[in-house]
């Protein structure tokens, strides 16, 4: 596998919210120094990530992920 598959393989794969546990995409550039930004695929209200939907209480995800 080269490096360039790796790389999208990576990118990819289903990653989960260090919160909420929900589903999350990834966006952004990996480099150094940067934090990756975290896309959650369905938005809730008991994530404090979300910063538009949160609602005051954390809380799992209703689809998180084990
Ligand atoms: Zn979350």
């Amino acid at each position: 596998m080269g490096a360039d598959e790796a790389h999208r393989l990576h990118r990819e794969a289903v990653k989960r919210c260090p919160v909420c546990r929900g589903a999350v995409n990834t966006a952004g550039i990996y480099s150094e120094g940067t934090k990756v930004a975290l896309q959650h695929r369905k938005s809730h209200g008991g994530c404090p990530r979300l910063q538009k939907h949160y609602r005051g209480k954390p809380s799992l995800h209703p689809e998180a992920l084990s």
